[in-house]
């Protein structure tokens, strides 16, 4: 029996959310949710504090990521599921993803630093410490005044025709697929969607992550276009793939609310079923 609403993709201040992971839980005991999966991206950092949170609430914790992956040049989000975290592949490839994105960073820092009122340092005060991206930039831009909120940053100097974007390395989503699979999780495409009909990673190359071990396909997620989604329905009974939602909630820094999008529980239970890395865990 659950007790409330599936959310299986959520963020902390170990990543870009702007809570942390005890404030992050409390949220969650607060919006009534049965199950929350904690992914922040390219870091198992919160697992343990989550848990701890979680004690005693009766929430249900699923222990989760979201990689940073490439598709040709596309970026694209895989989150992985109840995997072992002391996978060694997993540690080196995140370990290596997590120095790329700060050395990105810093370098999108010099470039903007040019033009508006910007330091580094402002930029490292906005980080939690484990994975810095944009959006930390951007909680530095809205700090100095230079732009009036984070999302107002996305849409102009952050966005990545905004003049001052950079890319940063990052495993194909094949290898990430590849990687949570044989730790004992499960590997999802996250928002995979978001730009029309055509889904990120579609056709034979789809079909070549589900032979590695691809599990399912986010497709309630706010950022999927509607055509989008209608066409991840198809391909998830195409393939036989576990369809989730999720908010993809980052605390005040981005508008998603928790248990906006929801999974229900037999395609929990069908997501559970496929790991063999660490359990879920309600206490
Ligand atoms: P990056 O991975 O460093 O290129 O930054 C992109 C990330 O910023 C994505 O994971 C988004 O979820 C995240 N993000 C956080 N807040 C916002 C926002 N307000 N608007 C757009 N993206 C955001
Ligand atoms: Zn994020
Ligand atoms: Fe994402
Ligand atoms: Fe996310």
């Amino acid at each position: 029996m659950t007790r409330g609403p599936i959310d299986l993709h959520t963020h902390s201040s170990v990543s870009d959310g702007t809570e942390t992971p005890t404030q992050l839980i409390r949220a969650a005991v607060e919006a009534g949710l049965d199950t929350v999966a904690i992914t922040d991206h390219d870091s198992t950092a919160g697992w343990d504090e989550a848990l701890t949170a979680a004690a005693g609430t009766g929430l249900q914790v699923i222990r989760g990521i979201e990689l940073s992956t490439r598709h040709e040049w596309r970026s694209v989000h895989l989150l992985g599921y109840l995997f072992d975290p002391h996978d060694p592949v997993i540690l080196r490839e995140t370990a290596r993803t997590r120095d790329d994105r700060l050395n990105r960073a810093e370098r999108m820092v010099a470039r903007l630093a040019e033009d508006f009122d910007i330091t580094w340092d402002d930029v490292l005060a906005q980080s939690g410490g484990t994975t810095i991206g944009r959006p930390h930039i951007a909680d530095a831009l809205v700090a100095r005044g230079v732009v009036p909120t984070r999302s107002a940053a996305f849409e102009s100097i952050l966005h990545f025709r905004g003049g001052y974007y950079l890319p940063h390395e990052a495993p194909t989503v094949l290898d990430g697929v590849r990687m949570i699979a044989e730790a004992g999780g499960a590997p999802v495409l996250a928002h995979p969607a978001t730009r029309g009909r055509e889904a990120v990673v579609d056709g034979a190359d789809l079909g070549r992550l589900v032979d590695a071990g691809l599990v399912g396909l986010e497709v309630g997620h706010r950022e999927n276009t509607p055509e989008g989604q209608a066409r991840l329905l198809e391909l998830a009974a195409q393939y036989n793939l576990v369809v989730t939602g999720s908010s993809d909630y980052h605390g005040e820094g981005k508008p998603n609310r928790l248990a906006e999008n929801t999974t229900t529980p037999d395609a929990l239970e069908r997501l559970i079923a496929a790991t063999r890395g660490v359990e879920p865990v309600r206490v």
